[in-house]
């Protein structure tokens, strides 16, 4: 509904204040627009998961060879040709736009690296960059947002947006309806809106209906991603796509008192640790090769690449060697969520977290069976057949060449593991100017969309495509939006 009054008014709103938000902010603000931020978490928790990311971003170096990279990456979905073209010809300007901003690319620095899928035709044309001399944690992020704070652009901190604010008539998107501690705030946008809210990582509902494969999913990033802007869209017209693809799962720790998951060293593709680890289903099996570095969660099957299948409840089993050789999780400044905090509280022997119960512990491996709810004798013939792999030097059922030990000292020790992801790319459909479409192709008047929610990215991904995507298209949306007639 209409308000008789606003509380706020802007030519934009920016819904979201991670990278896209900054690209789509920072361009309209630059192009004359006044500017507004709503951002859902409170200062120093804003940034999405482009500040707790790894910080890479994607530059490519051929436009012809991005086309043919990211359309052999779609496989069987079809993403429109003009889509991919203005893709790949915004990925090539990426550190162009951060070095015209102040920003430092370290272009000269930077072989081609992390190429995901190296097979495919085009791949070559994907570079990965980051800001400045150092890839540490948050420090892209870090220049992202002193581009939005040098400006003169409003931001709301803990301001979440409830919905879109529609002219029942002509459909156009006059402004939205935030809410800040706990009262509406009618924030009128004269220009237009920018939805970059991010994904639905962390809405279990969403989840279920539309991860394949997954009956629960945690992320590994902001919980603050609830796929807000999924109903918001929906309910002014929006159609959706790619709402099934996603970056993961793998496999890690999720506990109650933590909103986001806690990663198992030992499940590191390539870091080796002493004593026994396999992780079982409920069938108390193994099913995969713990130790595989997977692209993104998807592994091979059969010639083609699919999201890696998890059987749940998943249980890393383990002895004491392993747990004596330090804490399970890596407590080291890291990337994901838990780099919001300055050290995760893990103890150093891992005690602490036996006392709470997020480890278990017994003394047979028959016991450990009986306090997971596992059948003791499946999960007995599971252990003597690993060690007898690992004795004859091969394990013959799933290839895994790292941390061959056997597990075979007491106490034996489980951790449950749950589905994680780094992020969903689903959400509304956008064309190659970032307006969101309806079902029947025509754009809701004034509203666009940058970012994970509703990305390019339709099937296979290509790391640092993400924040890549977050920039070219927040950069679009932003001038579009700007060039807008204000109405009012
Ligand atoms: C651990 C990890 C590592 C990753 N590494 C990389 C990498 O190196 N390179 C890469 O390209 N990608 C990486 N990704 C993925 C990438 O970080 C994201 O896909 C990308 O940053 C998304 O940018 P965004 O601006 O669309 O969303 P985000 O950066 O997530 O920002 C969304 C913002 O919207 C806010 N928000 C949510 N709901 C509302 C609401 N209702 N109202 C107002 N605000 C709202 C959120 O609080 C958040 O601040 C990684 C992800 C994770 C979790």
């Amino acid at each position: 509904m209409i308000p008789d009054t606003w509380d706020q008014e802007c030519d934009v709103a920016v819904i979201g204040f991670g990278g896209a938000g900054v690209a789509a902010a920072v361009t309209a603000h630059d192009l004359g627009a006044e500017v507004l931020i709503a951002e859902k978490a409170p200062k120093g928790l804003h940034g999405g998961n482009t500040r707790v990311a790894a910080q890479g971003y994607l530059n490519t170096s051929s436009t012809e060879e991005a086309i043919q990279y990211l359309t052999a990456l779609c496989g069987p979905y079809t993403v429109p040709a003009r889509m991919i073209e203005v893709w790949a010809e915004e990925m090539g300007q990426n550190n162009e736009w951060l070095a015209g901003l102040g920003g430092d690319p370290q272009e000269h620095q930077h072989p081609p690296a992390g190429i995901e899928f190296p097979e495919l035709p085009g791949a070559q044309s994907s570079h990965k960059f980051h800001d400045g001399p150092v890839l540490g944690y948050g420090k892209t992020w870090d220049r992202l947002e002193s581009f939005v704070l040098e400006r003169d652009i409003r931001v709301h901190y803990d301001t979440p947006a409830r919905d879109l604010i529609q002219d029942p008539h002509s459909g156009e998107i006059l402004g939205i309806r935030a809410e800040t501690a706990g009262k509406p705030l009618h924030i009128k946008a004269r220009r237009g809106v920018v939805l970059t809210c991010g994904g639905f990582e962390n809405n279990q509902e969403l989840i279920r209906t539309y991860l394949s494969g997954v009956p629960y999913c945690f992320p590994q990033g902001t919980p603050y991603n609830e796929g807000d802007g999924i109903p918001m869209a929906q309910t002014v017209g929006a159609d959706l796509w790619h709402m099934n693809n996603f970056a993961g799962p793998t496999m890690a720790l999720k506990v109650p008192e933590f909103p986001a998951t806690l990663s198992m060293q030992a499940l590191h593709f390539s870091k080796e640790f002493p004593g026994g680890m396999i992780v079982v289903g409920p069938d108390g099996r193994r099913f995969a090769d713990e130790k595989f570095k997977n692209r993104h969660g998807k592994v091979p099957m059969n010639g083609v690449w699919r999201p890696m299948a998890l059987p749940c409840p998943m249980f890393m089993i383990f002895d004491h060697p392993m747990l004596a050789s330090g804490p399970l999780y890596n407590t080291e400044p890291n990337r994901g969520w838990t780099a919001m905090m300055d050290r995760y509280p893990w103890s150093d022997d891992n005690s602490a977290e036996i006392e709470k119960g997020w480890i278990t512990k017994a003394d047979t491996l028959e016991g450990l069976a009986r306090l997971l709810g596992l059948d003791g004798l499946a999960l007995d013939e599971t252990v003597n057949r690993w060690n007898a792999q690992v004795a004859a030097g091969a394990d013959t059922d799933f290839g895994r060449t790292l941390m061959l030990n056997p597990l075979e000292k007491s106490p034996f020790y489980a951790v449950e593991l749950s589905p994680a992801m780094l992020n969903t790319q689903g959400g509304p459909r956008r064309n190659e100017r970032s307006e969101i479409l309806r079902p029947d192709g025509t754009r809701i008047p004034r509203l666009y969309s940058a970012g994970e929610l509703g990305s390019i990215f339709s099937n296979l991904y290509q790391g640092t495509g993400n924040i890549g995507e977050a920039f070219g298209f927040g950069r679009i949306a932003g001038r579009n939006v700007a060039a807008e007639t204000p109405w009012g």
